[in-house]
């Protein structure tokens, strides 16, 4: 994590902020109306650093250099998918990397955004789980995602972001202190619409009460992947911590705080998880929080040799749950020749490899 000692401009919620801003400019003796121009330079006009708000003096744009940090990351790499998915690379002051991942469709521009620098669930289907964790990311730093993809969006004529997803890298919910904050920034500052945000969690029972907490509606989505225990624990350790009773316990809280839309992941990979048979179990959880369920066909990785499902395993397997009553979606496969598909994100690691080469 950066030593600097300076509060990270871009990490502040909006009213932090304000509060930050007011204080510096009026023992300054500088007009209350400067700390609404960076606050607009920040939120309305992107603007990639301090030396950029040519509105504010020279001396006044110096002085706030010296008294915060602006934590912007830089674009390392970009790579572009033959379905147009985008994949950014950013690198942070310290060298760490993680990545970013632009999704269009004809009426959505999705921005799926990481919430740690690797991840520390080793949910075994996942190339984020092998490569391993590296640090926390601040909300400057998770956000700074959203700045540079919408300021590359912007110029590459793939227009608005409307969604973001937390489904990069990491574990959003093991990491509190900083997506917490994050959404406020993205919601309040951005003006991001809270029902346009979705954090993805593999089931941090904490994490899931205090997102059912606040009062926006976030929307969540579970990452299950096994309708019981048992399956579950062999996929995704952090099942044995907190197992799927219990899970499903928290996500009832959630529901029941008004309005607040679920969505259920399962990841299907062919002869692991997609016997029929699971299909049922599956659909009476789905009913119990009355779930939207998101079937992703298995992304393959470096790590394990394991195989999508068949196409016809998963229509199969969809129409058993659509017949239940649970409304469910085949998430059909994005970006997968630029390694940018679901669990196939892997930042730092990719780069060692392609360095040894
Ligand atoms: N840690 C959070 C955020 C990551 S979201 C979570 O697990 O929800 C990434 C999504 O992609 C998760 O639903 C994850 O289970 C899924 N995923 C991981 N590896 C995958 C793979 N190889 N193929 C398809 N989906 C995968």
């Amino acid at each position: 994590m950066s030593p600097d000692p300076r509060p990270d401009l871009l990490s502040l919620t909006p009213n932090e902020l304000d509060d930050v801003l007011s204080s510096h400019f009026e023992s300054r003796g500088q007009p209350a109306y400067r700390a609404g121009q960076v606050r607009s330079w920040i939120y309305d006009r992107l603007a990639a650093s301090i030396d950029e708000m040519t509105n504010l003096p020279a001396a006044e744009r110096e002085a706030l250099a010296e008294a915060f940090d602006f934590g912007e990351p830089v674009e390392d790499r970009t790579q572009k998918s033959s379905d147009g998915t985008v994949k950014h690379l950013w690198r942070f002051p310290d060298g760490e990397l993680v990545e970013s991942v632009l999704i269009p469709t004809r009426s959505r521009l999705t921005l799926c955004i990481s919430s740690q620098a690797g991840c520390a669930m080793k949910c075994t289907f996942c190339a984020t789980g092998w490569g391993g964790f590296d640090r926390q990311l601040t909300a400057g730093e998770i956000v700074g995602q959203y700045r540079g993809a919408r300021r590359w969006a912007e110029a590459n004529d793939y227009g608005p972001i409307t969604n973001i997803v937390y489904m990069g890298m990491g574990e959003p919910l093991a990491n509190r202190k900083a997506v917490m904050p994050s959404l406020t920034i993205l919601n309040q500052g951005y003006g991001v619409g809270a029902r346009r945000i979705t954090v993805s969690t593999v089931g941090v029972v904490p994490g899931i009460l205090a997102l059912a907490d606040r009062p926006e509606q976030f929307r969540l989505a579970l990452s299950l992947h096994a309708p019981h225990s048992e399956l579950r624990s062999e996929l995704i350790p952090l099942e044995r911590r907190y197992p799927l009773p219990e899970v499903l316990d928290a996500i009832g809280r959630f529901d029941d705080g008004g309005g607040k839309r679920i969505t259920f992941e399962y990841t299907m990979i062919d002869g692991v998880n997609d016997d029929p048979e699971l299909a049922e179990p599956l659909a009476e959880l789905a009913q119990r929080v009355r779930a939207f369920v998101n079937l992703i066909p298995f992304n393959p990785i470096p790590y394990q040799d394991w195989a999508p499902s068949t196409p016809a395993r998963l229509r199969h397997f969809a129409e058993t749950l659509e017949q239940a009553g649970v409304s469910v979606a085949i998430r059909e496969t994005r970006g997968r020749d630029i390694d940018a598909a679901c669990g196939q994100l892997r930042g730092h690691t990719l780069v060692q490899i392609e360095g040894s080469k």
